[in-house]
């Protein structure tokens, strides 16, 4: 999708070079977009065969999110993800001036909700369109969650498959004439996501085990997979950015030491001295450790992200 929306910008800036010698174009992303439609209305349009509408400008602020809407959306939306590269940490996250032109010109917004996107609330209600805006807010609309609850929705299985299907009710609103292709997306995306879902079932223990980590991103996984994390104060702690309570250090060093769990979940985002020396003491203790991200690996999609976290379950599971 990205590749080609570049590719006809590149396009557009060949077609145009003679022209338009004099200008200097924008080197922002965004502006390239809107000058496009300008581009378009001239008679050099003819790359596109079937653009008798404009597509339905899509905005997700995180790019596991966009990139369902892309599945579901395929050849009728354009889709921007605000949070993609993982290097922006999205509990740290300040929305720029271009930031918020991009929520204005959304149709559609998808973000996670439940005060892990606060900015995105705020951006949308600034909005001076709010009122013809479709919003999706995954958490508190369609995952019955609410503030305070666990935020990293994305680790539930059963999420994805949900959004994909609210984005198609949504998009055949905005656009009914494609709704059949919308349902048939939906049923494309589930087939892609299934390989997952029959992992998470291959790997979910009978009875409940014991696991520790440095941090609840992976939580709704481990209990997906029917683990228990011992010692939950610990991680919220990290999460948190505070110091961990001594007794909440004494009880981790205590699992690790005594091999009371079944691996060590290390979220590798976040660098941290309590969690390294932690990290040793699993490590010394022949403990497995699960490495996981809170956001999308650069150059994978949220299948690759996630199958490669439970073949590291898998693993531990084999020990
Ligand atoms: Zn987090």
């Amino acid at each position: 999708m990205k590749k080609l929306s570049f590719l006809f910008v590149a396009l557009i800036l060949v077609l145009s070079i003679g022209v338009l010698s004099a200008c200097s174009s924008s080197s922002n992303g965004e502006k390239d977009d809107t000058s496009k439609s300008n581009t378009s209305q001239e008679d050099t349009s003819s790359t596109k065969s079937d653009t008798s509408k404009q597509p339905i400008n899509i905005v997700a602020a995180e790019d596991f999110y966009g990139e369902v809407a892309e599945a579901v959306g395929g050849d009728y939306v354009k889709v921007t993800s605000i949070i993609d590269k993982p290097s922006v940490d999205p509990h740290d996250f300040e929305p720029t001036a271009n930031t918020s032109k991009t929520v204005n010109d959304a149709q559609l917004l998808i973000y996670n909700g439940i005060g892990y996107d606060n900015w995105m609330d705020k951006l949308i209600s600034s909005s001076s369109e709010a009122s013809d805006k479709t919003v999706i807010r995954v958490g508190d609309d369609l995952l019955n969650k609410k503030e305070g609850d666990n935020e990293h929705l994305w680790y539930m299985p059963d999420t994805m498959p949900t959004l994909a299907s609210a984005l198609a009710d949504k998009l055949s609103e905005l656009d009914p004439d494609h709704a059949d292709y919308y349902k048939q997306q939906v049923e494309k995306y589930k087939e892609t996501i299934q390989p997952l879902e029959d992992l998470v079932s291959k790997l979910k223990q009978k009875t409940p085990k014991k696991v520790e980590t440095t941090e609840p991103v992976f939580d709704y996984m481990i209990q997906a997979l029917n683990y228990e994390v011992d010692n939950e104060k610990f991680s919220m702690a990290i999460e948190e950015e505070t110091d961990p309570a001594p007794a909440d250090l004494a009880q981790m060093k205590n699992d690790l030491k005594n091999k009371k769990v079944a691996f060590f979940v290390q979220n590798t985002q976040v660098e941290s001295p309590v969690v390294k020396q932690f990290s040793s003491l699993a490590k010394d203790n022949n403990i497995p450790i699960v490495e996981v991200t809170e956001t999308l690996p650069e150059g994978k999609d949220y299948v690759q992200w996630m199958t490669d976290e439970l073949k590291q379950v898998e693993k531990a599971q084999a020990k």
